[in-house]
């Protein structure tokens, strides 16, 4: 089932989406009209309930009227995962942008762990401000992102995929030279707009997030196109490590890593530009897009 976020007259409000994308239902269950995702999530993980698609003769409207919003607003930042792939962290390394790692290594033996602000969030169809001010190296990469239901601390692998609501879609935009130049990564990603995230969410039941494919277009050039198959450190191992030094709650929202094929990666580097379209694409869950401006 598609879960999304819309602006009403009243606020904003979480929606119900049909299976091809472009209705939404407002009034998908008992006591629905939340304003935000997490108290939806954290409802339904205290009453032990479950969503059921509304029926086709229930109210649906087309989503052409209404103002599509980034499907969560977490109250923390979004955690993220850095060279996750095996042949992105080759050509991260081999890029020259790479501060963080050690000569010759490939593939970090634990996973690299970075957040960005909440206050980077922007929805499907919003602009990504270039910042032209501060960077001439902007990146994209398409990530599939893990959205926590049921918190908690200290869950180990085998329990972990009990503890995932669902998954959407972050394109982790990034200031090369700002991560470069600050060795830190927090400031390069963490600029205003820098988290599309969207279009909606899926629940945990309608995709396989160990075998789905994942792909960024920029103005229609496929630039990336992998497979969540091939992350080095899986879901379970993320969830593990993360909830080993802190409580997870309803809503949180973990990026993966993004696959091979960022603009740093090509020679000469293909960085964004106001003007390009970003699409990034995951099997069962949709299209994320963006304009830089
Ligand atoms: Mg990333």
């Amino acid at each position: 089932m598609k879960l999304a976020r819309i602006q009403t007259v009243s606020g904003p409000c979480v929606v119900a989406i049909s299976s091809d994308g472009k209705r939404f239902c407002q009034t998908f269950r008992a006591g629905s009209g939340e304003a935000d995702m997490e108290s939806l999530i954290g409802e339904l993980v205290a009453s032990g309930s479950e969503l059921t698609t509304p029926p086709a003769e229930a109210d649906w409207k087309s989503l052409d009227e209404v103002k599509l919003l980034a499907p969560l607003s977490p109250r923390r930042n979004v955690f993220c995962v850095g060279k996750n792939y095996h042949e992105h962290a080759k050509e991260f390394q081999q890029s020259g942008f790479d501060s963080s790692s050690k000569d010759g290594e490939h593939a970090p033996p634990y996973p690299v762990i970075f957040t960005k602000a909440p206050t980077s969030i922007i929805a499907n169809g919003e602009p990504v401000d270039a910042h032209r001010q501060i960077t001439s190296q902007l990146d994209y990469e398409a990530e599939l992102a893990v959205v926590i239901g049921k918190g908690g601390k200290a869950i180990p692998k085998s329990e972990a995929w009990k503890h995932i609501f669902g998954y959407t879609i972050v394109n982790d935009i990034t200031a090369r030279d700002l991560q470069q130049q600050h060795r830190q990564w927090f400031l390069g990603k963490s600029i205003d707009t820098f988290c599309p995230m969207g279009p909606w969410l899926v629940t945990a039941d309608a995709i396989d997030a160990t075998n789905a494919t994942i792909q960024c277009r920029v103005n229609g050039e496929l630039r990336q196109n992998a497979n969540t198959a091939d992350l080095i450190f899986d879901i379970p191992t993320l969830i593990e490590t993360l909830s080993a030094a802190m409580e997870l709650h309803p809503g949180d929202v973990i990026a993966t890593g993004t696959p091979a094929g960022v603009g740093l990666g090509f020679k000469p580097p293909k960085f964004l530009q106001p003007g390009d379209v970003i699409e990034v694409s995951i099997d069962g869950i949709g299209t994320l897009t963006n304009v830089v401006v």
